[in-house]
């Protein structure tokens, strides 16, 4: 049997889109963080093939590279890493890609919250001399993340200065989503009297939204999810909410809601929803726009 040339060459061209689908020209970045993802899939438009290692609704303290993940970022061009000390496998993908990608951790050029760490927590963190540490959740602040995406620009535009126009472009369409983000909050935000804005959260993600829009937060657990509260924090915690008369604490999408129910119990506070704490999730959350105005209409509106 003969095949037609017609036929032959549209398997051809098939074959041929097919293989520049699969991202043989494209610039491959591998991301350990699911708004770093984001943000270069948005930057990075039709050039790039982001590998989201940390999945949207993943835990980043407790993720741990699978071999395939390992496997994918040896294979980038550009590494995306959160920072601040977030990513405790930092060796294994060392070892992996063999220092041979550029990785860029994001978070380390943006202003760090430090704060101390409760002598009785079993803190999984590196705390300098004085009982320091510097909170990881940069994300959970909108203009941290305008800065995120201008670092991420002129990171693409060194690694593939062939399309900085492009990358620059991409950049301002998806900084006016953000600033117009972020001023929805502050709008949302103001319709909470400043001396209702507590917010208690499972673990302390959220001091960066807090430092953004007046909150004080009171945490259970410490900024790792891998701490465990001490019977002590838990009391003192207790009484706060009881003397501040706070209405609602918060659940978070990847997190045992056990303590904070006993706490509920405790206080007679009600549950004021579901935070997305660390990073992109299912459902609202699936994307940094949404999450963002999933976690502050959640906030707002339970608290008022
Ligand atoms: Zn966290």
């Amino acid at each position: 049997m003969t095949i037609p040339q017609s036929l032959l060459m549209s398997l051809v061209l098939g074959l041929l889109s097919t293989l520049s689908a699969s991202g043989a020209n494209l610039l491959q970045v591998a991301s350990f963080s699911t708004v770093l993802t984001e943000i270069a899939q948005q930057v990075g438009g039709d050039h790039v093939i982001v590998a989201g290692l940390v999945r949207p609704g993943q835990d980043p303290h407790e993720y741990q590279p699978t071999p395939e993940d390992l496997r994918q970022a040896a294979s980038a061009k550009l590494i995306l890493l959160s920072g601040k000390h977030l990513e405790h496998y930092l060796d294994k993908v060392q070892q992996a890609t063999g220092g041979k990608a550029a990785s860029l951790a994001v978070g380390d050029a943006l202003a760090s919250l430090r704060m101390k760490v409760d002598p009785d927590e079993k803190a999984k963190v590196s705390a300098d001399r004085n009982g320091m540490i510097e909170d990881p959740h940069w994300w959970n602040s909108v203009v941290n993340v305008e800065k995120a995406t201008v670092i991420v620009r002129d990171e693409l535009s060194k690694v593939d200065p062939a399309n900085r126009a492009d990358y620059d472009r991409n950049a301002r369409a998806y900084l006016a989503k953000l600033e117009e983000l972020d001023q929805w909050a502050k709008r949302k935000v103001a319709e909470l009297p400043r001396d209702k804005r507590k917010l208690v959260t499972s673990h302390d993600a959220f001091q960066y939204l807090a430092k953004d829009y007046g909150f004080k937060v009171y945490a259970i657990e410490g900024v790792s999810t891998e701490t465990e509260p001490s019977d002590r924090h838990i009391a003192d915690l207790i009484d706060e909410i009881r003397k501040e008369q706070v209405k609602a604490i918060f659940l978070e999408n990847t997190l045992n809601p056990k303590v904070s129910v006993e706490i509920i119990k405790e206080t007679g506070a009600k549950i004021g929803g579901t935070l997305y704490a660390d990073g992109l999730g299912e459902g609202d959350g699936s994307t940094y726009d949404g999450m963002v105005r999933h976690n502050i209409a959640t906030i707002v509106d339970s608290l008022k």
